[in-house]
Formats: C-alpha cells, structure tokens, sequence
C-alpha cells in the first residue's frame, strides 16, 4: 500500500481523483495540501513543502493543481524522493517537463504524466482496429462549453493555461495514441479573446509521412449538446470515437464497450509504474499544442468573461 498526497483539491481531485483513489487498493490517501480546501477525515496542510514535511509519511503525490505551477511541485517531490502523478497537462512547457523526467530518473523515483482520455473505454479497441489499416482521413470535432466545465478558471485563460486546447489536448492525446503513425502540424489558426492570454478557439491542420490529413477543431464556447468525436476513414470503413472516448462506432455499428473507468485505470498504472520503477512520460499531445502555438496565426476576437 503506497502512502499517498494529493495537491490542489479543486473541481478535478474532487470529481475523480479522491473516488478513485477510494476504489484503488494500492493508495492509501493520507494527507492533502490546498490553499482553500481540504478532504474530510486526513491530514491538511497549504502547500506540498509543508505535505511534504508533515508526519503521514507520504510516497507518492498527486499533482491536481493548474500547469503553470506544476514544475515546481513536482520537483520538490522528485527531490524529497517522492513518486509524482502529474495531471494533464503535464506542464505549461515541453522543457521544463523534461527536466522533471529527467531529475525522477536520477532519483529513481517514478514520474507519471497522465492522459486520462487515453483511458477511456473506445481507445484501446480504436488502437487495436486500426492497426494495419490504411487511414485515409482524421477529423476531430472538440467543442464544449468552457462556462460549464471550468466555471471561473480563470487560469486556463492565462499564460500556460491553453485556453481551449485544455480540452482539446485530450483529443490529441487519443489521436496520438490510436494512430499507427506519428504526424505534425502544417498550420493552425488561433483565436485569443482581446482580453484573454490563451486562446478560445482553434483549427489546427496536420499530415503524417505518408500524406493522412488530420484536421482539429477546437471551441471553447458551444452551447447545447456538446462534441468530443474523433471521426477515422480508412480501407475498412469509417471508425467514429464519440462522448470523448465512451462511445466507438465502426461503420455506423456502435460497439459494446466497458463502463468508463478512466481515473481508476491512472491510479492502476501510476501503481504499477511505481512497482515496476519506471515512469511514462509521453509529450507527444503537448508538443502538437506547443506546435500550434509556435506556427499558428493569431486573430483577435471578442473579449471573454465567465
Ligand atoms: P480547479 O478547479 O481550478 O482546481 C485546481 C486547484 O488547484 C484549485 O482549486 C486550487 O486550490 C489549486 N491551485 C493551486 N495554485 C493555483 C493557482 N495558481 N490558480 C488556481 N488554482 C490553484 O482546476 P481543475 O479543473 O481541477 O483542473 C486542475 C488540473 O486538472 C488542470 O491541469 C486540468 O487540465 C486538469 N483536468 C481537469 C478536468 C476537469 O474536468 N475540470 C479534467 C481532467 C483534467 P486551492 O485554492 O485550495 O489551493
């Protein structure tokens, strides 16, 4: 049983982190470190130095804080010789969570960079039915209403927040993962609200070696029913990812799938990351997002308030 901290109680640790962990035999959540909220029944303190020195003996954190103060969470961690799960995304920058890759392994301990929509129910049988397939075409439609699901965070509007990429990065974290071949962006088009330092929209174009276009789009700001569909054609047929990866449709046959577990399966894999003594850190889902940034065109739209 691994002594476990989780930092940053907020709308995410509460939603998914703290049942999981519940129903994970392997954690045991003993302490919580939060500026403005605690957990009912461990210990609390105001921030990860003071977790990390308090008396629970904690091994193990989990990082539910925004990114852009991650890096320096998760490395005093790494340095007090703690293992480190990191919520996606798992920085504000490529660099900087290479430096925490690099500091876990010269201090044995595991880093986790989780992608939670990796483990939703329709991604490993997407995977699995596309191998070997020619792929035509890749459209992505993720639009959701950033009102409902981040009411007032503020800081996904801020530097190293990724306004709508926030979401969208799991898109990209599936489409990296179901794809037989790695691709890269050939251009995008950003829309910053005039008052905003991330972006509230996106398009996003990419081809891979051999020619596959992938096209993104990505809204912050759809009302009514929402859209988290990743749509493949190939030789085979057309492969259709719904809900965020809790539907699959192959050639307009909705497949059986197991009951969404995305949470549980982190905890399951950050437990056996820590027993094997390696870590995952896979950049690929931010390093599009970095890419889009670096290569996209900006246009200003109208401002933005929650
Ligand atoms: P949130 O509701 O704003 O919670 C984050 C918590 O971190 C806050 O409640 C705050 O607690 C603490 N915090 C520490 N430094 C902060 C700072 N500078 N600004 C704001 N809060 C700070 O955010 P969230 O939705 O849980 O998201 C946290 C992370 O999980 C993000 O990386 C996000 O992408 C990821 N995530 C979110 C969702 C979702 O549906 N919301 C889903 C999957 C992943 P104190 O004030 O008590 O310190």
């Amino acid at each position: 049983m691994i002594r476990l901290g989780i930092v940053g109680v907020g709308k995410i640790a509460r939603d998914q982190h703290l049942p999981a962990i519940a129903a994970t035999p392997a954690f045991r959540l003993l302490a919580a470190a939060s500026r403005n909220a605690s957990v009912d029944g461990i210990a609390h303190y105001r921030d990860i130095d003071a977790l990390l020195a308090g008396g629970e003996g904690i091994e193990a954190v989990a990082l539910c804080t925004p990114p852009q103060g991650r890096h320096a969470q998760a490395r005093a961690a790494l340095l007090a010789g703690r293992h480190v799960f990191l919520e996606k995304p798992p920085g504000a920058t490529l660099s900087e969570v290479e430096d925490l890759a690099a500091l876990a392994r010269a201090q044995r301990r595991t880093l986790f960079a989780s992608w939670h929509s990796r483990y939703a129910p329709a991604v490993e049988p997407a995977r699995a039915w596309l191998q070997g397939r020619a792929i035509h075409r890749v459209r992505v439609d993720w639009r959701e209403d950033v009102r409902v699901w981040h009411p007032g965070q503020d800081w996904i509007f801020a530097p190293g927040g990724l306004g709508v990429f926030d979401p969208g990065i799991n898109a990209l974290s599936i489409v990296t993962r179901i794809l037989p071949r790695a691709f890269f962006l050939t251009g995008a088009t950003l829309d910053f609200p005039l008052n905003r330092q991330a972006p509230i929209a996106a398009e996003l174009a990419f081809i891979d070696g051999e020619d596959t276009v992938i096209r993104a789009s990505f809204d912050f700001l759809q009302s009514g029913p929402q859209t988290w569909d990743i749509v493949v054609e190939t030789d085979g047929g057309a492969l259709r990812i719904g809900r965020g990866g809790s539907e699959l449709e192959i050639d307009g046959v909705a497949q059986t799938l197991p009951a969404e577990a995305e949470y549980r399966g982190l905890y399951a894999r950050f437990a056996e990351l820590i027993a094997a003594g390696e870590s995952d850190v896979d950049l690929a889902p931010l390093r599009h997002v970095a890419d889009a940034f670096l290569r996209g065109e900006r246009r200003s739209v109208e401002a933005f308030e929650f």
